[in-house]
């Protein structure tokens, strides 16, 4: 196993430079997964310290939507109410909107719980809610602008991680590190672990367009075109949009320039005919993000565990991600809390998060790769407008089907609950 780790033997003089901390768990990233799994550690006693590559939450590529089974954990920290008072949109469920018209895939209004909707709160904000929250909290500690960059290894096991914080290099000494740092985890990779590629990579152009007072309320629709899709999540004064296109085709479409791309925006979406334009300048305004599913065959080592999109990669189809990072937080504060308080972690602790985790995200990562595949098949790909597959339509006209695909996007299988 190749891993770029601190060994305290043979870089003792680097280390001994170091200032260092103490603390129980340090969690690296504070993306849904690892900002969730600190507030609910350190609201058990168990000291936090929660390291953020960024200096703040306000960046691009974020996903928004907080699931029924999440609104249903945070009422169970009584967080609900005030979650609800961060400004949001409700989404009633998952629609293709195409030339044929609008089709649901995921009505979530039938569903037997108090919160029949995917809540879309601009994630920086929810993050900031979060870290808020378990900053009442003693326990708990914040580095933000901190990226971790080795790992602190002694006789096989993870003992820490030295970051690199806006004043220079610092260690962080832990019974456990968890890495909850996203699709292109450094921790990971610096674990030595090798994720399972799962699909082709999915190319997504990422932007921002004015939000105007009458627009509809079009949170969270897929728009479906031949060869491209679009989804758009509400900002409130400005609208995010994600412009997928048929993947290994970015220079082309880069080398065609703005005019092509700003046509085929308002085709697919006709009420952004009117700003469109405002798309100038394709360095400053546009990124590639290009995503790949993906997941770990194991998600620990010794002294670190890997959750979120760290262990198992997820693209956007769906909206599964964040459902299932938080889920794991949930698990991993369920099932080590109580070895971490009594300082007797063992490996057979962390191979248990995977153990009830693992099922619930291969289910979900089949079905997000099945559904990719049909809008390839009958969009990316495709020459033709887009039909919706027979996939979709049998699920739909099933009642009993339409309801099970419901409760899977909002609660995924064997939902995770907080401990009392
Ligand atoms: C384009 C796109 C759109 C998506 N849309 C949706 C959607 O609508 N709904 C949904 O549920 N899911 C969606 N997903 C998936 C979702 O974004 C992820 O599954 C989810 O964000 C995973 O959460 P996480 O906490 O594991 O990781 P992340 O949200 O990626 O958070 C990781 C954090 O770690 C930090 N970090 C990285 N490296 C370091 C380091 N070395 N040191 C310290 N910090 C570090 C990062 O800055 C980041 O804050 C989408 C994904 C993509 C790519």
């Amino acid at each position: 196993m190749e891993s770029e780790t601190l060994s305290t033997q043979n870089d003792s003089a680097q280390a001994s430079s170091l200032d260092v901390q103490q603390t129980t768990c340090c969690i690296v990233g504070s993306g849904p997964a690892g900002a969730f799994l600190a507030l609910l550690l350190a609201r058990k006693g168990v000291p936090v310290i929660l390291l953020e590559a960024h200096t703040d939450f306000d960046r691009e590529f974020r996903a928004d939507s907080i699931h029924p089974a999440i609104m249903e954990n945070l009422e169970r920290l009584g967080l609900a109410d005030d979650v609800l008072q961060l400004r949001h949109t409700k989404m009633l469920g998952i629609s293709f909107i195409s030339k044929d018209g609008t089709f649901t895939i995921s009505d979530f209004t039938q569903l037997k719980t108090r919160y029949p909707y995917m809540l879309m709160v601009p994630q920086p904000r929810f993050l900031a809610f979060l870290t808020d929250r378990a900053k009442q909290d003693p326990n708990f500690r914040l580095v933000m602008g901190a990226r971790a960059e080795r790992l602190i290894e002694e006789n096989g096991v993870v003992r820490g991680v030295v970051y690199r914080g806006q004043d220079g290099f610092h260690e962080v000494r832990a019974q456990l590190v968890v890495g909850a740092d996203g699709r292109f985890s450094r921790t990971r990779q610096l674990a030595g672990l090798e994720p399972e590629k799962l699909s082709p990579p999915m190319d997504i152009l990422w932007f921002y367009l004015p939000h105007y007072q009458d627009d509809p309320d079009a949170a969270g629709a897929l728009h479906l075109g031949p060869g491209r899709f679009a989804i758009l999540f509400d900002h409130f004064e400005s609208w995010q949009v994600g412009y997928a296109i048929q993947p290994g085709t970015y220079q082309q479409v880069r080398d065609a320039g703005l005019v092509p791309l700003r046509r085929a925006l308002a085709e697919l979406v006709p009420w952004l005919a009117n700003r469109v334009d405002t798309l100038r300048d394709w360095n400053e305004q546009i990124s590639l993000l290009s995503v790949q599913t993906s997941r770990l065959k194991q998600w620990y080592r010794p002294g670190v565990l890997l959750i979120g999109d760290a262990a198992h990669t997820m693209n956007p189809v769906g909206g599964f991600g964040n459902n299932l990072a938080i889920q794991d937080a949930i698990v991993a504060a369920n099932l080590l809390t109580g070895p971490l308080l009594a300082g007797t972690l063992q490996e057979k602790d962390l191979a248990a998060v995977q153990h009830q985790r693992e099922l619930p995200t291969k289910v979900l990562q089949f079905f997000q790769i099945t559904v990719q595949k049909q809008i390839r098949k009958h969009g990316l790909d495709a020459e033709k407008p887009f039909r919706v597959p027979l996939f979709f339509r049998i699920v739909r006209s099933i009642p009993g089907m339409r309801n099970r695909q419901a409760a899977l996007t909002a609660f995924g299988i064997r939902p995770a609950k907080v401990d009392p």
